[in-house]
């Protein structure tokens, strides 16, 4: 181990401590003096490296977005600090201007509306080809693809897809499914834009994705989906059940219920029947009360025990009250008559 003192190729000279065999460290030193620059002049070179690459990007991503303002596409100002403004304008001009991909792009942060004005957007989504931005597109809850207001979005990857896989590929299982058919496939060259090979870039576009973790993406967030749904999926079943409970119930109690009613419904007949045989007895004891009493009853009238007897006068049925004690009988053509007749002469005698 041992230090040398370097003159570099820039005219500087510096101090390195090297290893290794006499014979590697000369060589080193027959590099570094020909070649190489000192670690400052190396490090101010590097920055301009990076400064003129930067320069050249920005270049490549003004003709790209003049390209795409020359096409009428609008390219709406960005929102978020200058340097983001900056750096997601150039991102978004050279995603959008790619012939292979830059029509999916657009599609995408068109229906992605305001979400793709911030900057965040962009540079979240600058490793283009992959799956990334595509899946992030994609809602975190499943079915909110389907229902929720911003979904557009995800609608538009939807469309994509849908597009290279055929379009009856409705069922996200079904996609899934090609997809991953589509994952074990080799990507491919990237297909040199035409105007006739619109299906063949699809095709490529989705392959791509396919094998950069959307069948993943897509699988997971089914899962966690339907892990999500379950509990209130099990709750469900046991409210169907309870209700199916309660409901049989119900059912038990309008049959009680009913069982009850034509009970009561019976008893209400009985007891009209009832009602109307007593009136009918009633009615039937009215009418044939007189013929009744008449034939051979005891009764009293006043004070004094009579039999009310029929007796046969001339043919003629009349009717007499008669008081066995002293003998006494009041005839008529009925027993009240012959009772009137008594009561008369009883208080006639009564008066005299
Ligand atoms: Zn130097």
């Amino acid at each position: 181990m041992a230090k040398y003192s370097i003159n570099y190729s820039c005219g500087h000279t510096g101090v390195e401590q090297l290893y290794g065999p006499g014979k590697e460290r000369a060589r080193h030193i027959e590099w570094a003096e020909k070649s190489a620059l000192c670690p400052e002049c190396y490090a101010a070179k590097r920055a301009a490296d990076r400064a003129a690459e930067i320069e050249k990007e920005k270049a490549a991503a003004k003709i790209s977005a003049s390209q795409l303002t020359d096409a009428g596409v609008v390219l709406h100002p960005l929102r978020g600090s200058d340097k983001q403004i900056t750096w997601a304008t150039d991102i978004r001009a050279k995603l959008m201007a790619d012939p292979n991909y830059g029509w999916a792009v657009k599609a995408v942060a068109e229906a992605a509306g305001e979400k793709a004005l911030e900057s965040k957007y962009w540079i979240d989504r600058r490793s283009r080809i992959d799956s990334n931005w595509m899946i992030m597109a994609m809602p975190g809850n499943w079915s909110d693809a389907w229902t929720a207001k911003d979904a557009h979005e995800a609608n538009a990857v939807w469309m994509i897809l849908r597009s290279a896989l055929g379009n009856d590929m409705v069922s996200v299982d079904r996609m899934i499914a090609a997809l991953a058919k589509l994952a074990i496939i080799p990507v491919g060259d990237k297909p040199v834009a035409t105007d006739s090979n619109t299906m063949d870039r699809v095709n490529w576009l989705v392959r791509s994705w396919s094998h950069t973790g959307l069948v993943e993406s897509l699988t997971a967030k089914i899962e966690a989906q339907a892990a999500a749904v379950k509990p209130a999926i099990e709750r469900a079943a046991e409210l169907s059940s309870a209700r199916e409970e309660l409901s049989a119930a119900v059912r038990d109690r309008r049959d009680a219920e009913s069982m009850r009613r034509e009970a009561a419904h019976d008893m209400e007949q009985a007891a009209n029947l009832k009602r109307l045989a007593d009136e009918t007895r009633q009615k039937a004891v009215a009418d044939i009360d007189a013929q009744a009493m008449i034939i051979g009853a005891l009764g009293t009238i006043v004070g004094a025990t009579w039999r009310v007897t029929s007796i046969l006068d001339g043919g003629t049925r009349v009717y007499a009250v008669n008081d066995r004690a002293e003998g006494k009988e009041f005839s008529a053509a009925s027993w009240q008559a012959a009772h009137r007749a008594w009561i008369e002469i009883e208080n006639h005698k009564q008066t005299v």
